[in-house]
């Protein structure tokens, strides 16, 4: 059980200085409580968040504006009160793509930051517009501590014959998890969400090997941003990026390249190897693209 009031800054005060302080803070809280059967976390941003048997019943007390949140999902195998957590999330773009780079990003989502977040609109970055995207991206920028791997064409296509793609990605979520957890230290996040593309056993056998890999707290969910807006987050600058990427790109090869991997894709391949263009600058060679452009051309 649980509920959320908003309440004023004085409210905020007059809340904290009834309940005994007795908790630690989670990141984002200024006062955090243990009473029987509830507790209580106010935050800065004036939100007040009561849990447990008596939640309701105690944020009551407080005035009517006590609204269950249930906007996302939950899962048993998350912690409790999840959407709301400071989390650090990541997702990556690019994957299925014949041309341009395949980008990872992750992002930490104070617990203040959430709703100011959902309220700018931050979700699936397949459901908005590129115009979107870049203005989302900039405000989340602004807000959150992130960290991008915009792993160009020729990179990937060298770190491919090594890896698999799924170990490649593996690779880059740990990497820039990794960098934004060294940027908010000695903060840390309550948990960490990573936008499931593998189970995660074969996520942590592909790390094996690495000097550092981060597993603790670490969750994977399919479609994670429905269980917080952190991953949403991760998506939209990961594709600001590689928007930004794919337009250098489409500038370099002199037409736009487009996205997927069709027959409009083939089309284009060949052009720019008529043009007389290196495919190794603007795609992933591994493609099945490749050998029909090759066959093609011969
Ligand atoms: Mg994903």
């Amino acid at each position: 059980m649980q509920a959320v009031i908003k309440v004023t800054p004085s409210q905020l005060d007059e809340i904290a200085a009834t309940y005994p302080a007795n908790r630690k803070l989670p990141n984002g809280a200024v006062f955090a409580s243990k009473i029987t059967g509830v507790t209580i976390t106010g935050y800065k941003s004036g939100k007040v968040l009561f849990q447990g048997p008596l939640a309701e019943k105690e944020a009551g007390r407080w005035g009517t504006n006590s609204t269950p949140h249930s906007p996302k999902k939950v899962a048993s195998d998350l912690p409790a009160n999840f959407a709301h957590l400071a989390v650090l999330g990541s997702d990556e773009v690019g994957t299925g793509a014949y041309f341009g780079p395949l980008t990872t990003a992750a992002v930490f989502v104070p617990a203040d930051q959430v709703d100011e977040l959902i309220k700018l609109g931050v979700k699936d970055s397949k459901k908005l517009t590129d115009p979107k995207i870049l203005e989302l991206a900039k405000a989340i920028e602004q807000r959150c501590p992130y960290h991008v791997l915009d792993l160009a064409p020729h990179d990937y296509n060298r770190l491919i014959n090594q890896y698999n793609q799924a170990q490649l990605k593996a690779l880059c979520h740990n990497f820039v998890l990794l960098k934004v957890l060294d940027k908010i230290a000695p903060t840390k996040p309550d948990s960490i969400l990573i936008d499931q593309f593998v189970q995660a056993k074969t996520y942590f056998n592909y790390l094996k090997g690495q000097d550092r890999i981060l597993k603790d707290q670490v969750y994977f969910k399919e479609k994670g941003e429905s269980y917080h807006v952190a991953v949403a987050a991760a998506s939209i600058i990961a594709r600001a990026y590689s928007l930004a990427t794919m337009n250098r790109l489409s500038d370099e090869a002199g037409m736009t390249l487009p996205i997927g991997a069709g027959s409009t894709v083939d089309q284009v391949a060949i052009k720019l190897v008529k043009a007389g263009k290196d495919l190794d600058h603007f795609a992933k060679l591994h493609f099945a693209n490749t050998k029909k452009v090759k066959r093609a051309l011969k």
